[in-house]
């Protein structure tokens, strides 16, 4: 049974009874809830800070470790990158600079993200996906580097490709004993006047072997007018090479050859006062001087010796 409370009426003099509205009764009630709600969670976490439960300590256990493992992951990750950046260094400037290549623009490089440095300051919170967005832009710089370096190994093919066709021995044995023309105005022993003598002349005996300067296609083996029997070999990378008053072909129109290759013997047909191999190199369609392009097989004393033939500007042997 509820208690009757009274209190003292100073005007009445007498003791009235307390009458409780129930707003103060609701107020009341609510008061008591919300204060034994505190002290229930109060003492929940308490006791579950002085006596963990097994789920909890498992929780804390994991969280733990995936804290440890991303510091882990990005320390990796971070290496990843640091190792990526020092072959696309390489790449660009050994590499790409070796094979007169630009460097590849750092747009391409970062894939359009910006890297991966816009995501540094986001929040623990997110680890998963700042782990996710690293680990996408690692695969991607990887990829484009793999791209790249494919890149290069088809520029290292060409360079050698170039290397072995362009034009780059003497046409024929002992060239430097045999040299007698050079490139040049020269007196023109049939014509006895001045002309452009657009090659070098080689004397030597009938039958002596010529030989492919570098690697290509026979663009033509047959007689050409003044020239005599004349064989063009098209070494691609805009480079021609012709060797004329030949006595004999030792290949056909459209074979593949190779430098040093045997493709005719000396001889003297065509416009020619004695056996002898007009020889020339056209780049890009202009005819120039084949003795810089000597290079391969003459030591510098032999070279020397050439040079000094040539600029004795002495009669060629015909056209
Ligand atoms: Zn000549």
């Amino acid at each position: 049974m509820a208690k009757i409370k009274y209190y003292y009426d100073t005007e009445t003099c007498q003791y009235q009874e307390v009458k409780t509205s129930l707003a103060d009764t609701v107020s009341l009630v609510l008061v008591f809830l919300v204060v034994s709600f505190v002290m229930a969670l109060g003492l929940a976490v308490g006791y579950n800070a002085l006596f963990p439960s097994d789920e909890y300590v498992e929780l804390a256990k994991e969280k733990q470790l995936l804290e440890k493992n991303y510091t882990k992951f990005d320390g990796e990750l971070s290496y990843l990158n640091k190792v990526l950046a020092a072959i696309q260094e390489r790449d660009d400037y050994l590499y790409r600079g070796y094979f007169d290549s630009e460097p590849l623009p750092k747009t391409i490089r970062e894939g359009g993200t910006g890297g991966t440095d816009k995501y540094r300051n986001l929040p623990k919170h997110e680890i998963i996906s700042l782990t996710a967005q690293k680990i996408d832009a690692v695969k991607r710089r990887i990829y484009i580097q793999a791209k790249s370096l494919d890149e290069i190994v088809k520029l290292a093919q060409s360079h050698s490709e170039r290397a072995a066709s362009i034009p780059g021995i003497v046409p024929v044995p002992e060239a430097t004993k045999r040299f007698v023309s050079g490139f040049g105005m020269r007196m023109h022993p049939i014509y006895r006047i001045f002309k452009f003598h657009s090659g070098c002349d080689f004397s030597a005996p009938i039958g002596t072997p010529v030989y492919a300067t570098g690697d290509g296609v026979i663009a033509a083996a047959q007689p050409h007018a003044g020239y005599g029997n004349q064989v063009t070999i098209d070494h691609g990378f805009g480079f021609v090479s012709t060797y004329s008053h030949l006595s004999k072909f030792d290949c056909k129109e459209g074979q593949k050859v190779k430098r040093g290759q045997l493709i005719g013997r000396v001889g003297s047909t065509g416009v020619s006062v004695s056996p002898h191999l007009h020889y020339e190199i056209h780049r890009n369609g202009t005819q120039i001087n084949p003795i810089q392009y000597f290079y391969d097989d003459l030591n510098p004393n032999e070279y020397e010796e050439l040079l000094d033939v040539a600029s004795r500007n002495r009669p060629s042997m015909g056209n």
